[in-house]
């Protein structure tokens, strides 16, 4: 690896490092708030009670669920109205904190392989750094 190139690499490890500490004081920031698995989802339902506009397809609704996924099924959650703006806010929060976590393990690895072509780029026999002087 040439001068430039070395230089050029640390370079981008050093904004790759800037990122992550963005990121991770992102993760930090969001962890003061409650998070909540699993996003809310609008449902709307038939009662088929007699003469209803819903038995002519004008259903009722929406009706907020919070839908998440556990062991393979999905699950579903009735939100009532007073308690859904801190649901949606908390669902949002722990969305954008698993896209953090995600970003912050590709950047951790993205840094950890410039780190490691600039050891393979400095390390020398040791007849050559022992002549060096
Ligand atoms: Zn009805």
């Amino acid at each position: 690896m040439t001068r430039e190139a070395r230089s050029r690499l640390r370079q981008q490890v050093r904004q790759w490092q800037e990122q992550q500490w963005r990121l991770e004081a992102e993760l930090l920031r969001l962890s003061r708030g409650v998070l909540v698995r699993g996003s809310l989802v609008p449902m709307y339902k038939a009662c088929n009670k007699g003469g209803c506009k819903c038995t002519r397809g004008e259903l009722h609704g929406p009706y907020w669920y919070l839908s998440w996924s556990e062991a393979g099924r999905t699950r579903m959650y009735f939100v009532k109205a007073a308690g859904q703006g801190r649901v949606r806010a908390a669902a949002t929060r722990y969305r954008r904190w698993r896209q953090g976590r995600v970003q912050l393990v590709k950047l951790q690895q993205r840094i950890l392989e410039g780190l490691n072509a600039l050891e393979a780029a400095a390390t020398r026999p040791v007849e050559e750094v022992e002549g060096a002087g």
